[in-house]
C-alpha cells in the first residue's frame, strides 16, 4: 500500500522509518517541526535483525515514553546475561539503574511499529510504500528536497530544509550524494538465525568457541531467537549444503546443550541469514543533509549494538537540528567517531574470530567499558520528559533555517 503525502514542503524529510528514522522523527516532531518520513517497506514489517536491545537502547525508549508500549506488547523482560566461554559459565544479573532493571529484545515488528506510532502521535507524517529516489539541490549543491517514488510508480517532489538518510546500510541518500566512508574495519561475521519455542532458558545467553559464536535471545510470542555466527568464508562454503545443516553444525560445535534444546523444540518456520558486511563510518552530515543509524555507521552485529547506536545517535542528531546552527550539525558529524571509536574497534576484533577464550573475555571487558561510556553520554541528555527534551525548543524555522 502507498500512503499519501499531504504537503509539498516540510522542515525535514527522513528516508527510513525504522529505529533510526522513526526515533529522529519523533524527537523532531515533538518539538514542533514538520516532518515527513518515507519508507518503501510496509508498516509493521519485519527486517533482518536479532533485535537484542542493550541498556543504552532500553534507556532511550524509557526516556521517550515508548518502552511501556513494548512491554505491553508482551515483550519478555530479560533479567540476566549469561556468557559461556567454552565450559566456563558466567551469569550477570541486569543491574537496577536509571529506573530500569531489565533488558528487552522486541521483534522489529513491535519495536519499529512502536516508534512509528510515537512519531505519528507527535505529528510526523509517515508514508509507507514510498522511497526517496532522488534529491533536489540548489545551484550551490545544497540539498533542498527529495524526489519520492511510490509503489504506484508516481514520483513527487517535496521540498525541505533538511533531508535525513536513515535508510540502512545501503543508504540511497548516501549513494545519491556520494558520501565518503571516513573509517572502515576489515572484519565481518555471517549469521544464521531462527525462532524457537519453549527452550527453557532464562535471560540472554552468549556462547563462544574458537571460530564461532552463538546466542539465544528471548523475544515476543514465547519464542527465543537463536543465532549462529561464523566467518563469511565458512558461511559461503557451508551454505551450499543448506543453511539448516550449517546452522545445526555450528550450534553443536559451540554448545551441545543449546543444540539439544533447539532440536527438542521442533523446527523453525524459516531460517534467516546475513552474509556479513565489514564495519564503516560515513561522513554524517553536509549542506542540507545528514545520515543516522546504519546509513552513517555500521558495526558488526555480533556485539548487538546497532539499535542502541541508532537510538542514541537519533537524539544527538535531533538536538543538533533543533540547535539550528550549521556548527551543531557539523559537531554531530565529528562527535560520532569520537563517541563510537572504541566500540567500533573492539567490535571488529571480536568479529575477526581471531581470539582465544582469555582474549574474548578481555574484549568483553573493553566492550562493557565502552558501553558504559556511551550510556553516560545518554544520561547527560537528562531525565525522561513528556516531550523529547528538557530544554526549551527553538522555533521550527530557526531550528532548520540556519543550516
Ligand atoms: C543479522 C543481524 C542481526 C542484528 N542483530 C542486532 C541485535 O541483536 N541488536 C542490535 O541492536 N542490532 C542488531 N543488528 C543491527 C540492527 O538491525 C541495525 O543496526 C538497525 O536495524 C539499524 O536501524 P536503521 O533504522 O538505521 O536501519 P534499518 O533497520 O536498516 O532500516 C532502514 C529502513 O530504510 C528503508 N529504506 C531503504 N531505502 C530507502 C529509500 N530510498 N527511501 C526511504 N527509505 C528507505 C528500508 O526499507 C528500511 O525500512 C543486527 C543486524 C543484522 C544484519
Amino acid at each position: 500500500m502507498t500512503d499519501q503525502i499531504n504537503e509539498t514542503r516540510y522542515d525535514v524529510i527522513i528516508a527510513g522509518a525504522r529505529c533510526a528514522g522513526a526515533s529522529t522523527a519523533l524527537l523532531l516532531a515533538r518539538e514542533g517541526l514538520r516532518v515527513l518520513v518515507v519508507d518503501p517497506a510496509a508498516r509493521g514489517s519485519d527486517t533482518l535483525s536479532t533485535h537484542a536491545l542493550m541498556r543504552g537502547a532500553v534507556l532511550q525508549l524509557h526516556r521517550w515514553g515508548v518502552l511501556e508500549g513494548i512491554r505491553s506488547a508482551g515483550t519478555p523482560e530479560i533479567r540476566s546475561t549469561t556468557f559461556h566461554y567454552g565450559d566456563e559459565v558466567i551469569t550477570i544479573p541486569i543491574k537496577a539503574r536509571d529506573g530500569l532493571d531489565a533488558l528487552f529484545a522486541p521483534r522489529r515488528t513491535v519495536l519499529d511499529a512502536a516508534l512509528v506510532a510515537a512519531a505519528s502521535a507527535a505529528g510526523a507524517e509517515i508514508a509507507h510504500g514510498r522511497a526517496v529516489s532522488g534529491l533536489v539541490t540548489d545551484d550551490r549543491g545544497r540539498v533542498i528536497g527529495a524526489r519520492v517514488s511510490g509503489s504506484d510508480r508516481e514520483t513527487v517532489t517535496v521540498k525541505a530544509d533538511l533531508v535525513i538518510g536513515a535508510d540502512g546500510i545501503n543508504s540511497r541518500v548516501a549513494r545519491l550524494l556520494n558520501v565518503p566512508v571516513t573509517h572502515s574495519v576489515p572484519h565481518a561475521t555471517a549469521s544464521i538465525y531462527g525462532y524457537w519455542k519453549d527452550l527453557g532458558l532464562e535471560g540472554n545467553h552468549w556462547y563462544y568457541e574458537r571460530g564461532a559464536a552463538v546466542g539465544a535471545i528471548p523475544t515476543n510470542g514465547g519464542e527465543t531467537c537463536v543465532f549462529a555466527s561464523v566467518p563469511p568464508a565458512r558461511f559461503e562454503a557451508g551454505r551450499r549444503n543448506g543453511l539448516q545443516d550449517l546452522y545445526s553444525d555450528v550450534l553443536r560445535e559451540v554448545s551441545g546443550g543449546l543444540a539439544r534444546r533447539v532440536s527438542d523444540s521442533g523446527g523453525p518456520g524459516k531460517l534467516r541469514a546475513f552474509a556479513g558486511v565489514p564495519g564503516f563510518l560515513r561522513q554524517g552530515a553536509g549542506p542540507g543533509w545528514a545520515l543516522v543509524g546504519d546509513a552513517g555507521y555500521f558495526r558488526d552485529p555480533l556485539t548487538a549494538h546497532g539499535i542502541s547506536d541508532a537510538l542514541r545517535e537519533a537524539e544527538f542528531l535531533a538536538r543538533s537540528v533543533l540547535d539550528g546552527r550549521e556548527e551543531a550539525l557539523l559537531a554531530y558529524d565529528e562527535g560520532r567517531y569520537e563517541r563510537v571509536r572504541g566500540f567500533f574497534e573492539v567490535t571488529d576484533r571480536i568479529a575477526s574470530f581471531d581470539w582465544d577464550m582469555d582474549e574474548i573475555k578481555d574484549y568483553h571487558m573493553i566492550l562493557a567499558k565502552e558501553m558504559n561510556a556511551l550510556i553516560e553520554l545518554q544520561r547527560r541528555f537528562g531525565e525522561r520528559t513528556t516531550c523529547g527534551f528538557a530544554a526549551a525548543p527553538p522555533t521550527a524555522a530557526a531550528a532548520v533555517g540556519g543550516m
